[in-house]
């Protein structure tokens, strides 16, 4: 991936004086392949290949940093530039609603973005309406209806029974929809369309019609990250027809290539807006363009990790365990599965590890995430589960019979059993050892 490629170009630096023509290309090269590798358009690719050469050559004076500690920081910038400053900002019409169109091609998130938009927009304050204009498949608009209750959103749904799944009946139910978020006094309404397989001219007549009938203040191109170089070429269509004003990426939280975010942008010349990480309303959040080079280049998203902690670890609990804890004895397998329940909520194993950095003490750690078992945490919970209370206080009263029954209970093995009460007893004891003064040697040993 790019961040390993990057940093492999950036070690043979390493070590040399300072940048020169020879040293800089071999880098340049990498930079290069690394960029392409990870769907980046060739004329990105080429342009800023130019600028980091001609940024580097001329920064090798007056300066404290490594050539590569330079060089780093400069592909970094350059990336970060290519990405744009802007953030999750809304145009507004001067009447209410303003009209939020979504487009993109089928699978790419349009529905599942427009709930997890409206939730957005709700925290943040505002009174959005949902409304699907897929007229031709009911499933479609069933989904978006299903989304809205979830998040207890305004949904326009309209009466379109018996009548042709066409054109004119997606603009009927845009306009109403729009009359009906008016008279309701939302400000903005979200508009989920039909997608194809792949662009055809029908699709984009009728989204030019929605267009031209709402006059949306944005009209956002929502693009699967995990199809590359494809969700370029349809960003540009899309572009070339309707002029987007921000582009959407869905399923970063996959084996999703950095490099659409980079082409999108330079391509379209609109902003990415957020990123969806996930199925769940939830799973969204606004883009910022140095956090998402930094784990491209491998530096990770520490920033973004501790917000997420913020937000959803619950801090008066987490004091709370940390004293009984140390306390040693006190820290019970109830204790154990609240601590579990605490990381889940953070979201998925392997989109928490793929945001440490790829170096320093965390190398290696990425390679964990192939091998990650998202479905141990619940085999884990599921055991403690299947304890009787007085078994998860006191762990010593778990005997042979009481462990086949466990198993059976939580459609373990009895190995899986012996396993979790293994795990949770060292865990016992190097709190013991942390709360008894002996803090760091046991924090040492708790991370080799
Ligand atoms: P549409 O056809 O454009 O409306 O796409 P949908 O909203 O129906 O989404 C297609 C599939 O992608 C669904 O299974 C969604 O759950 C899934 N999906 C959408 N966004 C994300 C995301 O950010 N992460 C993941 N993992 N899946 C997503
Ligand atoms: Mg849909």
């Amino acid at each position: 991936n790019l961040s390993d490629k990057l940093q492999r170009s950036f070690k043979n630096l390493r070590g040399q004086g300072s940048i020169t023509d020879e040293n800089i290309s071999d880098a340049l090269r990498e930079i290069r392949l690394a960029l392409l590798e990870s769907d980046v358009n060739l004329a990105v690719v080429t342009e800023l290949v130019e600028h980091i050469r001609a940024r580097a050559m001329g920064s090798q004076v007056a300066t404290a940093l490594s050539p590569t500690e330079q060089i780093v920081k400069i592909v970094h910038d350059e990336l970060v530039n290519v990405l744009g400053k802007d953030t999750a900002r809304f145009q507004k019409s001067s009447q209410p609603p303003s009209v939020i169109l979504m487009a993109g091609l089928q699978g790419s998130g349009k529905t599942t973005t427009s709930g997890k938009l409206a939730q957005w927009l709700k925290k943040a304050g505002h009174r959005p309406m949902l409304v699907s204009v897929d007229v031709y498949r009911p499933a479609a608009r069933e989904q978006l209806a299903i989304v809205a209750r979830s998040i207890n959103a305004n949904l326009y749904e309209g009466d379109i029974k018996g009548e042709p799944a066409d054109s004119r009946l997606v603009e009927r139910l845009a306009r109403e929809a729009r009359r009906e978020a008016a008279n309701f006094g939302c400000d903005m309404l979200i508009v989920d369309t039909a997608g194809r397989n792949h662009i055809d001219s029908e699709l984009m007549d009728e989204m030019a019609g929605l267009k031209k009938l709402l006059s949306p203040s944005e009209i956002l191109f929502i693009a699967d990250a995990m199809t590359g170089q494809d969700a370029v070429n349809s960003a540009k269509a899309f572009n070339d027809r309707l002029t987007i004003t921000g582009a959407i990426l869905t399923k970063m939280d996959g084996d999703a290539r950095g490099g659409a975010a980079l082409s999108i942008r330079h391509v379209t010349g609109a902003p990415i807006k957020f990123l969806g990480t996930g199925e769940k309303p939830d799973a969204f959040e606004p883009f910022h363009p140095d956090r998402i080079v930094s784990r491209i280049m491998g530096h990770g998203d520490i920033a973004t990790l501790l917000e997420r902690a913020e937000e959803r670890l619950d801090r008066g609990k987490a004091e709370q365990f940390a004293k009984k804890a140390l306390s040693g004895d006190g820290f019970t397998l109830e204790d154990f599965r609240d601590q579990l329940r605490q990381i889940k909520k953070m979201g998925s194993m392997k989109s928490i590890l793929k945001m440490l950095p790829s170096v320093g003490p965390f190398a290696g750690m990425q390679q964990a995430i192939d091998n990650v078992d998202e479905g141990q945490f619940t085999r884990v919970e599921s055991i403690i589960n299947s304890m009787t209370r007085k078994e998860r206080l006191d762990h010593e009263i778990i005997n042979g019979n009481r462990r086949k029954r466990i198993a059976k209970g939580s459609g373990t093995t009895v190995q899986d059993v012996n396993n979790l009460l293994r795990q949770y007893a060292q865990m016992r004891k190097v709190f013991k050892t942390m709360g008894s003064g002996g803090g760091m040697k046991a924090q040492q040993r708790m991370m080799s």
